[in-house]
């Protein structure tokens, strides 16, 4: 069976092409970001932390793909930078090996999802990786969870993949889609 983040990036790539322009809201180690450059045409990638844009660069850099746009600033501002999105992602919580400190939170992760919500195209996608095992994490998971049930189901659907029988709290996958507007 797919894990939760092998099945993130699945959801994604059923609507990437090479017109695609995607986010990765949380550069991290780079490795949703490779992955979306591989499948679409830009990516805009985000973090706060220098340490993930240098990881990021060296992993693109080792892939030979310069298609990315590396962006240290936070997902809040994604609307600053792109208006017209194909799909985003998000791995939320904190990178593992670097300052424990630094991980998202629930007003600024909102904000981001709220902006790539209007910017997302028709049929349009967003993953969210949602860990809560840190300190905070489960107070964002509960505002990313209320959030997300309270958003139109004419406009969008919002789906879990969640395993139920694990110890400890394993990561689980959020996946929106925008519904294609109906033709006149
Ligand atoms: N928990 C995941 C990794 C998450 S990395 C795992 O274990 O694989 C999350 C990244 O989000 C970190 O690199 C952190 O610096 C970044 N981040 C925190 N707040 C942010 C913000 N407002 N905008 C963009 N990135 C942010």
């Amino acid at each position: 069976m797919k894990r939760p983040l092998e099945l993130s990036h699945d959801f994604l790539e059923e609507v990437l092409d090479e017109d695609a322009v995607t986010v990765d809201a949380t550069m991290g180690n780079g490795s949703d970001a490779l992955f979306l450059a591989q499948h679409s045409k830009h990516v805009y990638a985000f973090d706060v932390q220098e340490m993930a844009l240098k990881k990021t660069a060296e992993r693109l850099k080792h892939h030979g793909l310069s298609n990315v746009t590396l962006i240290q600033d936070g997902h809040e501002q994604v609307d600053q930078y792109v208006s017209s999105v194909r799909a985003a992602i998000f791995n939320l919580g904190y990178l593992p090996q670097a300052d424990k400190s630094i991980i998202t939170r629930p007003d600024t992760t909102l904000a981001a999802l709220k902006k790539l919500l209007v910017s997302l195209e028709d049929g349009g996608r967003i993953a969210i990786m949602v860990y809560y095992g840190h300190d905070g994490g489960q107070l964002e998971k509960e505002v990313l969870l209320t959030f997300l049930g309270q958003l139109s189901q004419k406009e969008y659907t919002v789906m879990t993949y969640q395993a139920l029988n694990q110890i400890n709290t394993p990561p689980f996958l959020v996946m929106i889609e925008k519904h294609q507007k109906e033709k006149k």
